[in-house]
């Protein structure tokens, strides 16, 4: 297949992860088992490094984010640092600068924006979503960022001085349109600040929850800068940081600004992990399979021994562990979830029932699967009494561990 950042097909499959479901498709009784399943498949490209989708496990976007239309807000956790990144963006910028903010969500960065002084504008497919912060005064488009989205923009506010994209940009397909559209928007002086997940944490982390169809690219600041020279663009800032187990956040702009030190420093990082070479990602694969391997074996022990077993927390993200490990609801039980939206549904692929906290009253379980892994601490101290009845804990990820 040809690379969808350079073109070239110099591209090489490194892991496969057999057919899956989409990891935000939770079931409905009616559903399960009609749901269809996609190959989740990445492919290195030698040319310019980039981590995508295989084609066969593209799916097309308006299938994917059709269960988007009625999206959720942004967690809380997240609502911090989107504070952190307005006051960033405050002093980088004047007072009344346009700052577009594409994929806005509820507004969550538009709102501290806007207290900043800043003239702030969201664009949001989510009807939802977008309704939710116009509601706020907080001006929103409600559709997908497209040549529209810039003409209105344009027309109303000008063009932008800066423009934001915030876990947004690994989700597309047609980057060369989208970045065209941004050029097009953006002041010559501006610059487009863009956050995604960083393929060297997924690498160094074994943090392989983040590999699912949403996700078509898995960058680099390395393969980042070469799609963006395609396009005269340049990458004159990096930061490496915290969110969604390890991004990066670039800086980018159509003048010739001269590349700060970050640059710099994250190349060698990248050397140091040799992201450039496929024998790297290769390796990756061959441990993540042990992994797996290693979890479906304590599994399939726990079922021979009959052992009672539930899960804690069914986020997206758990979805290509569960699936890749085919874990069913032969092996648990239930999955607890707090949030009562996912209450009454099955888990994709694996059509585990999804309970409130409540069930696991009646009768504590032998083992807990904590798939919302990140939280693992706060779950077990909120879960401290069953552990005093004798459950086990199960932390699947990033290496598999059992508490006693
Ligand atoms: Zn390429």
């Amino acid at each position: 297949m040809n690379c969808r950042s350079c073109g070239s097909n110099s591209t090489v499959q490194f892991l496969s992860l057999g057919r899956q479901p989409l990891a935000n498709n939770f079931l409905k009784p009616e559903e399960v088992g009609k749901e269809p399943l996609y190959p989740l498949d990445l492919v290195f490209c030698e040319n310019c490094t980039l981590v995508q989708l295989s084609d066969e496990s593209f799916v097309p976007r308006d299938i994917l984010f059709t269960h988007y239309l009625y999206a959720s807000s942004v967690a809380g956790g997240l609502r911090a640092h989107f504070e952190q990144l307005a006051k960033t963006l405050s002093n980088l910028v004047l007072k009344g600068s346009v700052v577009v903010d594409i994929g806005s969500n509820d507004g969550v960065l538009l709102k501290p924006l806007k207290a900043l002084g800043m003239s702030a504008v969201g664009v949001e497919p989510a009807a939802n979503l977008a309704r939710k912060a116009n509601e706020q005064g907080l001006d929103t488009l409600n559709e997908f960022f497209g040549r529209n989205a810039v003409s209105t923009i344009v027309s109303r506010y000008g063009h932008a001085d800066v423009i934001t994209a915030s876990n947004v940009f690994a989700h597309l397909d047609k980057i060369h349109g989208f970045i065209n559209n941004v050029k097009l928007l953006l002041k010559a002086d501006g610059f487009f600040l863009v956050e995604i997940q960083y393929i060297a944490d997924t690498i160094k982390d074994m943090t392989y929850d983040n590999i699912y169809h949403e996700h078509v690219f898995y960058y680099s600041l390395h393969s980042l800068t070469r799609l963006f020279e395609r396009h005269g663009m340049r990458i004159f800032k990096a930061e490496h940081i915290g969110t969604h187990g390890g991004s990066l956040r670039v800086y980018v702009c159509k003048d010739n600004r001269i590349p700060d030190y970050s640059i710099e420093q994250l190349t060698s990082h990248e050397k140091e992990l040799q992201l450039h070479r496929l024998e790297t990602y290769q390796t990756f694969a061959d441990e993540l399979m042990k992994r797996i391997g290693e979890l479906r074996n304590l599994f399939s022990t726990l079922k021979q021994q009959g052992k009672f077993v539930a899960g804690y927390g069914a986020p997206a993200k758990s979805s290509t562990m569960i699936n890749s490990i085919k874990l069913d609801s032969d092996v648990i039980e239930y999955v607890v979830e707090d949030a009562p939206l996912k209450q009454g549904l099955y888990t994709p692929g694996s059509h585990v029932p999804i309970v409130g906290p409540e069930v696991l009253e009646q009768k504590p379980p032998d083992y807990i699967i904590i798939f919302a892994w990140n939280y693992a601490d706060d779950i077990m101290k909120k879960l401290e009494k069953f552990k005093k009845q004798g459950s086990k804990f199960v932390i699947p990820m990033p290496k598999m561990k059992v508490i006693e």
